[in-house]
């Protein structure tokens, strides 16, 4: 009869073990789409950068191991609305619109839009891009901004480097892509730029569900404790050298 209970009970456990991955379980499950270099991309089968080593410090912080879930960009915020993932750590801008849907962290760094041309381009201010052919990545701000250029008209792609690719292949005039992911692509491919000016100064942070408020108070502590012992800016400077 005891063995039979003590079965019960640790079966019990499993289960809870097993459905327990939301707020209170033992793992973080952060969305993400990791084609977005140098904050989350592939390394042969690892999923890698700068907002995956800040969603590792959170977790050590937190006692929960970290699980990252990759898929589409436009799909992240969803995820943490759902319940399917606890975090949303993406590059994501904090913007207004994303406020009604979710609750950001403190943000953790900053960024902004920029232009990536053709070498040869006549694009060379955000003023020339109207009328012109301008690539983002689908659901990103810089999708929402190009949308308010006179005449342009907006290619959208999966993946900011779709957006490049078709840029280099002149299906594209410009694409409009945040500063660090930009300077990779660049630096990876003959024959782009990026002008000079940018677009705006957007600030890049956490999203967690609305009604989970004790899991922002922990991530925003994280953040402040990260920001306050250097680790946070050890992170940024390993990624990106000016
Ligand atoms: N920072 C931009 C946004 O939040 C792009 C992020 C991304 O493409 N991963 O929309």
């Amino acid at each position: 009869m005891k063995k039979k209970l003590a079965l019960i009970l640790s079966l019990s456990l499993v289960l809870v073990m097993l459905t327990g991955c939301g707020q209170s379980g033992k793992t973080l499950t952060m969305a993400t789409n990791a084609e977005f270099p140098p904050y989350e991309y592939h390394d042969g089968t690892e999923i890698v950068g700068i907002d995956v080593e800040i969603a590792q410090a959170i977790a050590d912080k937190l006692g929960r191991e970290l699980v990252i879930e990759d898929m589409a960009f436009d799909s992240v915020i969803m995820a943490v609305q759902s319940g399917k993932a606890d975090i949303a750590m993406a590059g994501l801008t904090i913007t207004e619109d994303r406020k009604e849907s979710v609750n950001f962290s403190t943000p953790y760094t900053t960024a902004s839009q920029v232009i990536i041309v053709k070498e040869d381009s006549d694009i060379t201010s955000p003023d020339d891009l109207v009328g012109k052919r301008v690539g983002v990545q689908l659901g990103t701000t810089g999708d929402i901004y190009v949308d308010d250029i006179e005449d342009a008209t907006v290619e959208r792609y999966g993946k900011g480097f779709e957006a490049v690719q078709a840029l280099l292949q002149d299906k594209v005039d410009a694409v409009m892509i945040d500063n660090q992911p930009a300077q990779v692509f660049v630096s990876q491919n003959e024959g782009i730029k990026i002008v000079d000016e940018a677009f705006t100064v957007e600030e890049y942070a956490a999203a967690i569900a609305k009604d989970n408020t004790e899991l922002l108070d922990q991530v925003n502590d994280a953040i402040a404790e990260l920001e306050e012992s250097g680790e946070l800016q050890a992170i940024i400077d390993k990624y990106i050298t000016d």
